[in-house]
């Protein structure tokens, strides 16, 4: 049909239709639907999650879909085939709520260190005590202590004691057994693998001991190629290694001697691997009993918050990765003598791929398509921004950006002359936005800005709920999923202690259970109120 045949009657019928649909439009604007309730483990808690995978990267990929902050973990089956595991997503209060509440299902439990990700200095401790009669594990642990938190001071400038390091046990009368956990005052390394080169790097003395030791029993060492290799180091010295001098302490009480009586190191340097599986604080191994406590001779003790025991505040530092963006130094240890593969975008300039605080070189991170955005935000204004360096924060699942040559900062409406300014691009809320290294600007924040449809990663990974092959049943049993219906979720049952002293929030749900059953559904936005009141009280 044609416009010009349609009468003036009709005309103006059209027009009453389209008011009446601008009203409709307006009042769902002032009255958006409800969305729907969404229990939560207790009113200032997230909405919860709960997924279990039969393969890890199945369940690191969903967590970067995830709205909420959420993290794997991996658990061992008892009587399961060997070293069989099963991966869980969810977030750390939820796991340790349930943790407590099925300790029989959830008792051989691992931290899943994924790659790339912000993370404390930890450490994996033990010893054959039949192999080792004269050994005094506590005087090696504290002597081992001492001297990393010397390191730290002499590379880094940090200053740390016993105080801040969560001393764990888990000795059997076989076994010396020991996690250390380095708790630092607003420091963390980039990612487990730094923390292993770090640690490399300062125990050097004592792995040569080993290594030349067994040389010596092969009767085929090679100094000369050692010292060549010695000469190549020198001469590509990062700042770190410039500071660090050349260790000439006695290390040797960090040797121990392993059941075929050879001489192996106290520390296992096995530990520092991508998505390593690290024991959390109360597991044990399946098909053991001793399960992480805290050691009697530790001295860290967790500052305490609202709403948090004693005992989860334990928990929650013993997390490797549980470490904040905010106001965090990032340390690394760039090895030269170690060649990383360096995938590279086809737009970025390569600099050293060892040292990040090269002028050209472009650090490029796991996440390429993310990269190549953020290039493409530091790239106008005839101005070739780079990449200086990349951070991963899991706990929050930020990528923060550090950002050389482009300087224009929001906050001033111009570019600094010499500072420099970092992109941050948040998974969670699927944003980007600004922040900036200038002293004036240390508060500010950027707008949120949409991240492209193509880079979230929601976009890219929708999950097949096939995927989930084990679901925990009522009393806490994981079992092969048989139908998509069935609960995935244990049963909310007020477990006695599992809320804690807090009664007015077992009352608070209880009202909320029975407005629940009696009125349908409770908006979000009701809900934040509600426990904004409660939260401030
Ligand atoms: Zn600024």
């Amino acid at each position: 049909m044609n416009e010009a045949f349609i009468s003036p009657s009709r005309m103006s019928r059209w027009g009453d239709r389209l008011k009446k649909i601008e009203q409709l439009a307006q009042s769902f604007q002032q009255h958006p639907l409800t969305t729907r309730y969404k229990p939560r483990l207790w009113p200032c808690q997230p909405s919860s999650v709960w997924k279990l995978f039969p393969r890890q990267n199945m369940a690191i990929s969903f967590t970067q879909s995830c709205k909420e902050a959420v993290h794997v973990f991996a658990l061992e089956k008892e009587k399961a085939s060997l070293g069989q595991r099963i991966y869980l997503v969810t977030s750390y209060s939820e796991l340790w709520h349930y943790y407590r509440t099925y300790p029989q299902s959830l008792m051989h439990c691992y931290e899943v260190i994924p790659e790339g990700a912000v993370c404390k200095i930890y450490f994996d401790l033990e010893f054959h005590k039949p192999s080792n009669r004269g050994s005094d594990g506590k005087s090696m642990v504290s002597l081992l202590i001492q001297y990393v938190c010397d390191k730290l001071m002499e590379v880094y400038g940090i200053k740390c004691s016993a105080k801040n390091i969560l001393n764990l046990d888990s000795s059997t009368e076989e076994k010396f057994s020991r996690h250390l956990i380095f708790i630092l005052q607003n420091a963390a390394f980039k990612d487990n693998i730094h923390v292993g080169k770090f640690i490399h790097a300062i125990l050097q003395p004592v792995i040569n001991k080993i290594k030349s030791d067994s040389d010596l029993e092969k009767e085929n060492s090679s100094p000369t190629e050692n010292n060549e290799n010695r000469e190549a180091v020198v001469s590509e010295m990062t700042p770190e290694m410039k500071r660090f001098k050349r260790e000439e302490r006695d290390l040797s009480f960090l040797l121990v001697k392993n059941k075929d009586g050879q001489n192996c190191l106290f520390v296992d340097l096995g530990v520092y691997t991508k998505n390593r599986n690290f024991r959390l604080y109360k597991s044990s191994k399946a098909g053991r009993n001793a399960a992480f406590t805290v050691a009697e001779d530790n001295e860290f003790v967790p500052e305490p918050a609202r709403r948090v025991s004693a005992e989860e505040s334990v928990f929650l530092a013993s997390l490797v990765c549980n470490v904040s963006f905010t106001g965090q130094r990032i340390l690394t240890w760039d090895a030269p003598e170690v060649n990383r593969p360096q995938t590279a975008a086809p737009q970025c300039q390569q600099g050293s791929a060892s040292n990040p605080d090269t002028v050209s070189g472009c650090q490029l991170s796991p996440y390429q398509e993310v990269d190549n955005f953020v290039l493409t935000l530091v790239r106008k204004d005839g101005i070739q921004g780079n990449i200086r360096r990349w951070s991963y924060f899991a706990a929050e699942q930020l990528l923060v950006y550090d950002i050389n040559k482009y300087r224009w900062c929001e906050n001033v409406g111009r570019f600094h002359k010499s500072n420099n300014i970092m992109i941050i691009v948040d998974f969670k809320e699927e944003v980007w936005y600004q922040k900036c290294h200038d002293p004036d600007c240390r508060n500010f924040r950027s707008s949120s800005y949409p991240l492209p449809r193509e880079i979230c990663v929601s976009y890219i990974l929708s999950l097949d709920e096939e995927d989930q092959a084990y679901v925990m049943d009522e009393t806490g049993n994981f079992e092969p999923s048989q139908t998509r219906n069935n609960s995935e979720r244990p049963a909310e049952e007020a477990t006695p202690g599992a809320w804690g002293d807090e009664r007015d929030d077992q009352a608070y749900l209880e009202s909320l259970n029975e407005f629940e059953e009696n009125s349908g559904e409770i908006s979000d936005q009701l809900l934040l109120t509600c426990v904004d009141d409660g939260c401030s009280q």
